[in-house]
């Protein structure tokens, strides 16, 4: 059996570990890029959403590598999510891919266990052992996967402290490939020591104050640093620090009902959407209000374009959370045509806003100290004090 799974940015990392660990051979799709987009394009209904496009190249390419069993999240959720998995099988079969089985995923809710018959489908083994197999792999997906985000974090913030451009994407490059290689407990337990020691040894200019940022919006767009135009990377070369909450980590604790963070979220954004409407709506809504609540100097909501639950998101923003919060924001809404330049662009413009409210407001004030965890506060100290 050889399994495979769509591109979500670092996280292939997780996923990786997750279906070895079941005993499968795992073929990694190659990052998304221009090929495998121009097919997810090509043989997509045209108004479906733009992740739908990308990830059924990552699928296409899969199946070229030799892959024989996809695996895809689905979900019962209000929005197109759901049908994924089913139109994509369809398509790759009218194409001539025969030879394949699509695994679905259910992620609605994953204290429903639904998950685990899926797991029990990608082992090599039928024995006693596919039930030691799968404990494991679910250890080493929650510990990378909580590894990873730290990765994302401290990236998001010795980025705009950087001396040299470029350092810090090739401390990351370096970090993924050495927790790739990680795959014992113990490994795994001391891994946070070797993030902080790689990323120490940057050279960073401790006197800088940068603006700092809130990003947020749809979960594949914000992961998947191909179909974002690498914007986490552009605003950090412009000097900003970078703050994402969102990760599979965060993901995985959500749909397992321990998030206490996403928690919060849903209660500030209660009075203006008081149910999960699809995509990330409601927890973008209290990322804005969180975020500028905590004094930050800006705020990104990118999205697919077509998403239903991030532009309502977005109307209730500009509408209404914007003259209450007055944080300035910037809309991204990415699809097959967005290009680069255009962005960075948008984001010197946007980069340039925040220089002059700063100014005018007169402050740079230390974020509230209940902000952040204690990985992001690690990083703070050594960007800060070292
Ligand atoms: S969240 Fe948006 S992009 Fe994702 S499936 Fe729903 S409508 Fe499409």
């Amino acid at each position: 059996m050889k399994v495979s799974f769509p591109n979500m940015g670092f996280n292939r990392v997780g996923f990786k570990t997750f279906f070895e660990c079941m005993g499968a051979e795992v073929i990694v799709p190659e990052p998304t890029n221009r090929n495998t987009l121009k097919f997810g394009v090509k043989h997509s209904p045209e108004f479906v959403c733009f992740p739908f496009k990308a990830t059924l190249g990552d699928f296409k390419n899969a199946l070229d590598q030799g892959a024989d069993t996809l695996v895809m999240a689905i979900d019962c959720g209000p929005c197109r999510f759901g049908f994924y998995a089913s139109v994509q099988e369809r398509i790759l079969r009218d194409l001539g891919y025969k030879d394949f089985r699509m695994v679905p995923l259910d992620q609605a809710d994953l204290l429903e266990f639904k998950w685990v018959k899926t797991l029990f489908t990608t082992s090599a083994q039928k024995d006693l052992k596919m039930y030691a197999n799968a404990a494991k792999a679910v250890i080493f997906l929650l510990k990378k996967s909580k590894l990873l985000e730290d990765i994302q974090t401290a990236e998001g913030i010795f980025r705009a402290y950087e001396q040299n451009q470029g350092d810090t994407t090739s401390v990351v490059d370096e970090l993924l490939k050495k927790l790739d290689e990680t795959n014992s407990l113990n490994g795994l337990r001391q891994f946070r020591s070797v993030i902080k020691e790689e990323f120490s040894k940057m050279d960073i200019d401790k006197k800088r104050k940068p603006l700092r940022v809130g990003l947020s919006g749809e979960i594949h767009i914000t992961l998947e640093p191909y179909v974002n135009l690498d914007i986490r990377r552009k605003l950090g070369e412009l000097g900003c620090e970078v703050h994402q909450s969102l990760s599979l980590y965060d993901w995985i604790m959500h749909k397992l009902h321990l998030n206490y963070h996403r928690k919060w979220l849903e209660h500030l954004s209660r009075p203006y959407v008081p149910m999960d409407i699809g995509g990330e709506c409601v927890w973008v809504l209290g990322e804005y209000i969180y975020k500028a609540k905590a004094g930050f100097d800006g705020f990104i909501h990118q999205y697919p374009f077509t998403c239903m639950p991030e532009v309502t998101a977005r109307t209730i923003i500009t509408n209404k959370l914007k003259q209450m919060y007055d944080l300035p924001i910037i809309y991204f809404s990415f699809d097959e045509q967005s290009g680069v330049e255009g962005m960075r662009t948008r984001l010197e413009a946007f980069v340039d806003l925040m220089e002059g409210r700063r100014e005018k407001l007169k402050k740079h004030e230390k974020l509230p100290g209940e902000y952040g965890n204690n990985f992001y506060h690690e990083c703070i100290k050594l960007v800060q004090i070292g």
